[in-house]
């Protein structure tokens, strides 16, 4: 801590870098909050430092490793630290459903992004109550938020491995 996030820039869509930019962060702001402190992150400018790393893209096949059909993100943890935590993640937003095609609606690819963060996070699973980030598909019902249960998880795991370390 801090993770260090670094949004790819995508040179197809480039006039979506801000706003996309926009969205993690808004992303890592309430994972960071419900951690009670315990997660913290900044952004970096190069890919090299990053142990995040979002892409956005119009390509399905970007997000195919672990691709998450309801909610069109995908994210791909490289363990390369001796001690089990995911020092690298991968994680891929489709923001269009094909090249050529309108944005997918923000507030769909905000809870995306809240969801694969999750996954970044160390949560391998995934919710039964569709009132969670954590639920595997995008259930809308107004507000894109983290739930207690979410917060409720990621103080638990990281309540967890400070008591561990
Ligand atoms: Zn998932």
């Amino acid at each position: 801590m801090p993770l260090k996030v670094f949004v790819k820039p995508n040179p197809k869509l480039s006039g979506f870098q801000k706003e996309f930019s926009d969205m993690v962060r808004n992303a890592s702001d309430q994972w960071c909050q419900a951690s009670s402190g315990a997660v913290s992150y900044r952004f970096v400018d190069n890919e090299k430092d990053a142990s995040i790393v979002w892409n956005y893209t119009d390509n399905v096949d970007d997000c195919n490793a672990v691709c998450e059909r309801g909610l069109d993100g995908a994210t791909d943890l490289k363990i390369r630290a001796i001690n089990d935590k995911p020092e690298l993640a991968t994680i891929a937003i489709l923001v269009k459903d094909k090249p050529g095609a309108a944005f997918r609606d923000r507030q769909v690819l905000t809870r995306s992004c809240l969801h694969e963060m999750g996954h970044a996070l160390g949560m391998n699973g995934h919710s039964p109550n569709d009132h969670d980030v954590m639920f595997p598909s995008a259930n809308m019902d107004g507000k894109v938020m983290l739930s207690e249960r979410d917060r409720n998880t990621i103080r638990k795991l990281y309540q967890f491995q400070k008591t561990a370390s």
